[in-house]
């Protein structure tokens, strides 16, 4: 059986004074089962901060991109290996936000999850059909093509120790979460995509489903059969929210 996971995905947004005031209350706050992975992904900035307040929880900590080059001449990047000097175990990668706003190919996330892997990170990568893309019925071409690109770049052996999220853009930020359904039906596919290239990579695999996660919604997203979690924007930025999807996902 999977062990479901529930990551925040915190994005451009905290303060220090924030990462401790959340940090400590999802810590303090988290359930007596331990059934359940948690992980924060706050700002590049506050991963020292967050881990330091994290520090004798169960919480892990994730990144929310890396550069793919090693240490040296490339200002403004963070490598994989300062990442892990940092206490980081996750990183997301191929956000849609990265993908729409800073050009990201499904190559460059494919050419990153290799990195992520090789350096000891675990990713979760995110895949997931825009508005349009879901109405011009083309949503499991678009994430069969994110994840094979992926599963080209990286290797299948990077699963099942990688994460998929599977995040319609529609549904991010937006208040629109796909139905459970339409959710499952989606994850099913991204787990047979894997399966063709590994049945037992496939198998383990956990898949995160994102966009508009909330307290109320989540118990019934994450009783489907292949959803093993959640990846959670908004709603990770306040400790009752994320403590409530956290609940939701204990088996
Ligand atoms: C996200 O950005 O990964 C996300 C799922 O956001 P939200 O939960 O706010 O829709």
């Amino acid at each position: 059986m999977r062990r479901p996971l529930v990551a925040g995905n915190w994005k451009m947004n905290g303060s220090r004074e924030m990462t401790e005031i959340l940090v400590s209350g999802i810590g303090s706050g988290l359930p007596e089962s331990d059934a359940v992975d948690v992980v924060v992904c706050p700002p590049f900035v506050y991963l020292d901060l967050c881990s330091a307040t994290a520090g004798g929880t169960p919480i892990a900590m994730g990144a929310q991109d890396l550069d793919i080059h090693e240490p040296g001449a490339f200002t403004g990047a963070i490598a994989a290996d300062m990442l892990v000097d940092i206490g980081c175990e996750f990183v997301i990668l191929g956000h849609s936000e990265r993908r729409s706003l800073y050009a990201e190919s499904d190559a460059d996330v494919g050419v990153k999850a290799s990195v992520a892997a090789a350096k000891g990170l675990t990713p979760i990568i995110c895949v997931g059909e825009t508005r349009e893309e879901r109405e011009s019925n083309v949503t499991a071409d678009v994430v069969c093509r994110q994840l094979d690109a992926v599963i080209d770049g990286a290797g299948i052996d990077i699963f099942p120790r990688a994460l998929v999220a599977y995040e319609p853009v529609w549904a991010i930020g937006t208040g629109l979460t796909a139905t459970d359904e339409q959710a499952q039906e989606v994850h099913s596919l991204i787990r047979q995509r894997i399966a063709d290239a590994s049945g037992q990579a496939a198998e383990g695999t956990r898949i995160l489903y994102g966009g508009s996660v909330k307290p109320d919604n989540a118990a019934g997203l994450f009783s489907q059969p292949d959803i093993d979690g959640g990846l959670i924007g908004g709603a990770s930025l306040k400790a009752a929210d994320f403590l409530g999807i956290i609940e939701a996902a204990i088996p």
